[in-house]
């Protein structure tokens, strides 16, 4: 994973950006203090985490439980910790966050999954990836509004940004996730 320092600008006020993604990470910039750091909720147990920006691409873990926030492979969620990264709560977080809501059942899903997890190291450390048992969690599923599995939501800061449907390859995945993150990552959003 590497991360080049930009001094502060990338596309209008961010601080760096992944090389292997080409995506820039989205710290929050509000005003003309730039930010040194970016909170990430751990997908382990929920905790809200402070990671330095240096630190970013040397695997940083969660402070409580020591999960690792950022290490290219895609997250399991359960419902408790899905509706701390996703909605009011995780406001404050600062990458986005890909959600493959899923079934064992379901065989495009299964088809997916290895497609799913190389995007997911594609676009490291700069966009996490991780994927919501629906059959398991079927509340949170149909709070998402998931009609049809493999269903693919994007959210950054804890809202909805875009969502695609059907199972697709990683190239595919890839171009969605960039064609919407770009415009989500200046400041003054969120
Ligand atoms: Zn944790």
């Amino acid at each position: 994973m590497k991360l080049r320092f930009l001094g502060g600008v990338c596309e209008g006020g961010l601080a760096f950006r992944c090389l292997r993604s080409n995506i820039c990470l989205g710290v929050n910039v509000m005003g003309a203090k730039m930010a040194d750091a970016v909170r990430l909720c751990c997908a382990e147990c929920g905790q809200m985490n402070r990671v330095p920006l240096a630190r970013l691409a040397s695997g940083p873990k969660c402070g409580v439980c020591g999960a690792a926030l950022l290490d290219g492979r895609v997250m399991e969620l359960d419902a408790a910790v899905h509706d701390k990264m996703i909605g009011g709560a995780a406001r404050g977080d600062d990458l986005p966050l890909i959600v493959d809501y899923w079934a064992a059942w379901c065989g495009p899903c299964r088809m997916m999954a290895p497609e799913f997890a190389k995007a997911a190291r594609e676009m490291a450390p700069g966009i996490r990836f991780a994927k919501l048992d629906t059959e398991a969690h079927q509340a949170v599923a149909q709070r998402a509004g998931i009609r049809g599995i493999p269903a693919l939501i994007l959210y950054h800061r804890g809202r909805e940004v875009a969502r695609l449907s059907g199972a697709r390859p990683a190239a595919d995945i890839v171009a969605f996730v960039r064609s919407h993150v770009g415009a989500q990552t200046g400041p003054g959003v969120g």
